[in-house]
């Protein structure tokens, strides 16, 4: 017969994935002789086999629950559901992982109109027994039957005002006791029956709950952000009740043994005088400050920081541990490694290393890379923040805080931040046209798209502050005015947005600037020691290189060229090129462009220092470059001398009926070389001038998109050789250089031997390669994508973190292929994955040269490819 229960002192810490993080460390506890009320856990086995047995809890399992009741009976001395001493316990939830969002605790189960008499004679405290009993009805409806908390809020206030009760403390005995009749009236009415009063029932219903609960909307959410499977299932935790609430010698609180804000070494937390669960953190009563407890009770104070130390040490990690005190005797009722904000998980990290306590592997391996974000981008000023109350909210797009002007159009939120504006761009959406307008904001904020939108992304790359997908916005673009939250914003207003909680703030709120502190520097540095996998970045200008270059990249692995021509100077020119009707024409308008993409990379060449530089050529359709505005058609028929109907025309010949699909990558240089030739011109002349003046060892890497067949490689790098050796002849240079290609069609994957042939280097383009393997756009997939993960069809966004069972095999495929035809080939890959730390160990394990990601991610991909060493040791 399977085990599907274990007493706290038959379990260990090192059994969460059985026990779960809170079972786990209670027999832990209980193991090192702390004071710890005793129980059992119920398996996050039992948990699946809950969902797989139709959502029952087997009679098998039932029986061993009622088993350790008895074992528990023993070890208290009480009997459960006994009418005159009974034993009452508390139901709580306790996941691998620790997961808010999860079922609320129960307490003081086992308690029912009869016991309730026997507990208050017992005790000779009939008002705790009362209040232990009202709390419980109003726990057990809210959390097992869903019956909304108001109900019972507002008759607890009711009483309070009829009675002339400030606090619930003020409540007597009697006041209990008409809560109770009330309480029960209204479960009555709501449910339709009598508040159960059999304790095994009330057992078997709460775990139930809590069961049911791992599966509740709230859940799958938070488990979606954090790569939580949802096959891990929850365990449940029975415990002996103890008492917080028995009068001035009880209390009960939670504390960090350091700062989980800060990281600093001092014990930190609150706790209430005859208080029971959750009191403290509900904000009824304000709490004390935990180094209060040395004055009002010093002995349990003193036992307090013992328990707490050696907690610590034992766990080697700030812990975050909840308490009670029962008349003057300490519990301890929970113990877990504490949350901890980004800079105090370094401080901690780093402590930890200088006080002999964990080693330098360890404290890399405990940070959590997602948490760096914070690090490297502006804040809001803490109190600022508390004190503010936003006007709404949506996806965090992008991290970072930002305050500034409202601003409409991208042109707009340029010319005024060239005025020394602080501007906020908000849009129905973003195209690549406003570029610029984004590149000058402080903050963008757009009613449509979600995580992986246009704004989304664009903004990760710059590291701007993005909040997206904010439908409650009712916006005019044309009177330049939005509502929200009951505001109304108009051009020139102050708002402030959090792109790290996806929070919307009315005014100008103050920001702090990131500080790369020490820690930051020395956990990086151990990071590097440990790490294989090279980090590159995706630059497309010098500045976003510099920057990269300061977060540790050590090269360039996808430099996009398309966006160097949306600049208001260049943007005629390649509307031109595109709308020249011969080659010469095209030939001409290209020459134009040459001066511009060769400054572009020669700016890149010197801020990376000889550092490898992928540039991948023109990809996008060319449609993204035509005008759409009247006056900019206008413009450009003058300047061509064409009327603006052949403009039109053409313009509209460029439509295509699926964009992602269509005239792009290596196919718009297999119908003009010509861009190919000046795009080769303009890398190598660039390569070779920089490598001359500055003396900077240069090996351009030039990258053909979207290829799908060998001869299509083929047919362009002959382009690429041919500018290229003309160039070399030109100037007399012996300069080599390497021609490459992106793996982000499937047919690519599936030939790599073959292209391999052609092919000095692969760099996987996993944005295109996930769409392509998919067969859906990542602009499209927010439409359908949320119906997915309710019907646990996904359990995360494909476009964010790879999807390692599908594209990842073909990846995988590709880079075996690959390395069979070509053995010294250098992989890499660079879609918007390379800086997940799920991906980037993938990444690692399958053998890639390197991972290149936005400048702001280059840090948590250096230390999720250190944790990937760790992880396989
Ligand atoms: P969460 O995971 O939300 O913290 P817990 O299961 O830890 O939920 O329970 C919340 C609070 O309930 C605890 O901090 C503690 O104060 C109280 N509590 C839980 N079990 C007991 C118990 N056996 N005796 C007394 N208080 C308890
Ligand atoms: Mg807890
Ligand atoms: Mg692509």
């Amino acid at each position: 017969m399977a085990k599907w229960v274990y007493l706290f002192k038959e379990g260990k810490a090192d059994m969460k994935n059985l026990l779960g993080g809170k079972g786990a460390n209670l027999a832990e506890m209980t193991n090192l002789g702390l004071p710890i009320p005793q129980g059992f856990t119920v398996t996050t086995e039992a948990c699946t086999d809950y969902y797989n047995s139709g959502k029952k809890i087997t009679d098998e399992i039932q029986g061993q629950i009622f088993d350790a009741i008895a074992e528990l009976e023993k070890i208290q001395g009480k009997k459960f559901g006994d009418t005159e001493d009974p034993l009452l316990v508390s139901v709580r939830s306790g996941a691998r992982a620790s997961m808010p969002g999860m079922m609320d605790t129960i307490l003081n189960l086992g308690l029912n109109d009869i016991a309730v008499e026997g507990f208050a004679k017992k005790t000779g405290n009939p008002r705790f027994a009362y209040d232990s009993y009202r709390r419980f009805i109003q726990m057990f409806s809210d959390v097992v039957m869903e019956m909304s908390k108001t109900f019972f809020e507002g008759i607890l206030d009711e009483i309070k005002e009829e009675k002339g009760a400030k606090f619930d403390t003020d409540l007597t005995a009697d006041d209990l006791k008409e809560v109770i009749a009330r309480y029960k009236a209204i479960y009555k009415e709501k449910m339709g029956d009598e508040f159960p009063q059999d304790p095994k029932v009330q057992l078997i219903e709460a775990v139930t709950a809590v069961f049911r609960s791992w599966d509740n909307p709230r859940a799958i959410y938070y488990r979606r952000m954090n790569d939580i499977p949802g096959d891990w299932g929850t365990a449940v935790n029975v415990q002996a009740m103890v008492f917080g609430n028995m009068g001035e010698t009880s209390g009960t609180g939670v504390a960090f043994t350091r700062n989980p804000s800060t990281g600093e070494a001092k014990i930190y937390g609150e706790y209430l005088i005859n208080a029971q669960g959750e009191d403290v953190v509900a904000g009824i009563r304000t709490p004390l400050p935990i180094t209060r407890l040395e004055q009002d009770m010093p002995e349990c104070y003193k036992e307090f920081m013992e328990i707490a130390t050696k907690l610590e040490n034992h766990y080697a990690d700030m812990q975050d541990m909840e308490f009670t005190i029962q008349e003057g005797k300490l519990y301890f009722l929970q113990t877990r490694n504490g949350k901890r904000t980004g800079p105090a998980a370094l401080q901690i990290a780093c402590d930890l290393v200088d006080e002999g306590k964990i080693s330098k592997e360890t404290a890399v391996s405990r940070i959590d890379a997602k948490s760096l974000d914070q690090l490297l981008h502006p804040a809001f000023d803490q109190a600022a923040l508390k004190a503010a109350t936003p006007i709404g909210s949506a996806l965090p797009a992008s991290p970072g805080a930002a305050a500034g002007k409202v601003y409409f159009t991208a042109n707009d939120a340029k010319n005024n931040h060239e005025k020394g504006e602080r501007v906020i761009l908000v849009r129905l959406e973003t195209s690549p046209e406003d570029i610029e307008g984004m590149h000058a904001a402080e903050g963008i904020l757009t009613v449509r798209g979600g995580m992986t939108s246009h704004a989304a992304v664009v903004a990760r790359g710059m590291g701007t502050a993005c909040v997206s997908g904010c439908g409650e916005i009712n916006i005019n673009e044309e009177a330049k005015v939005f509502t929200l939250g009951g505001e109304t914003i108009k051009e020139g207003d102050y708002i402030s947005l959090d792109g790290s909680t996806g929070k919307i703030y009315l005014g100008d709120m103050p920001t702090v600037e990131a500080s790369i502190s020490g820690n930051f520097d020395r956990i990086m540095t151990w990071a590097d020691e440990i790490r294989t996998l090279k980090v590159r970045t995706n630059a497309d200008t010098p500045e976003d290189a510099a920057n990269a270059v300061k977060f540790g990249a050590e090269g360039i692995g996808l430099c996009r060229t398309e966006h160097m021509f949306f600049n208001e100077d260049r943007i005629p020119k390649i509307r031109k090129m595109i709308l020249s009707k011969t080659v010469e024409a095209r030939e001409a308008a290209l020459e134009e462009l040459i001066p511009f993409q060769k400054a572009d990379f020669k700016g890149i060449y010197e801020v990376m220092e000889g550092r490898p530089v992928t540039i991948r050529f023109l990809d996008p359709p060319l449609h993204e470059f035509v005008p759409t505005e009247e006056a900019d058609i206008v413009a450009l028929a003058k300047d061509m001398g064409l009327t603006v109907e052949e403009v039109k025309a053409t313009c509209d010949s460029l439509h295509e009926f699926n964009p992602m699909m269509g005239h792009r990558g290596c196919r718009l240089a297999v119908t003009y070389p010509e861009i190919a030739a000046m795009q080769t011109r303009a890398v190598m002349e660039a390569a070779i001038e920089v490598k001359n003046e500055k003396g900077f060892d240069i090996v351009p890497e030039i990258m053909i998109p979207l290829v799908g067949e060998k001869r299509e490689l083929q047919f362009v790098k002959d382009v690429v050789v041919e500018t290229a050796e003309k160039v070399k002849a030109e100037k007399g240079s012996d300069i080599s250089y390497h021609i490459g290609t992106m793996i982000e069609i499937p047919r690519a994957a599936i030939l790599a031997d073959e292209i391999a042939e052609e092919a000095e280097f692969f760099s996987f383009g996993t944005n295109d390669l996930t769409q392509m393997t998919f067969g859906f756009s990542r602009d499209d997939a927010g439409k359908f994508l949320d119906a997915y993960y309710t019907n646990k069809i996904y359990e995360s966004d494909p476009f964010a973190r790879l999807d390692q069972e599908g594209v990842g095999q073909l990846v995988k495929m590709a880079a075996e292929k690959g390395r069979k035809t070509r053995p010294e080939i250098k992989l890499g890959i660079c879609g918007e994955h390379g800086g997940d730390p799920s991906t980037v160990e993938f990444c690692h394990n399958i053998g890639l040269n390197y991972v290149s990601c936005s400048p702001f991610r280059v840090p948590i991909a250096r230390l999720a490819a250190a944790q990937a060493v760790l992880n396989n040791k």
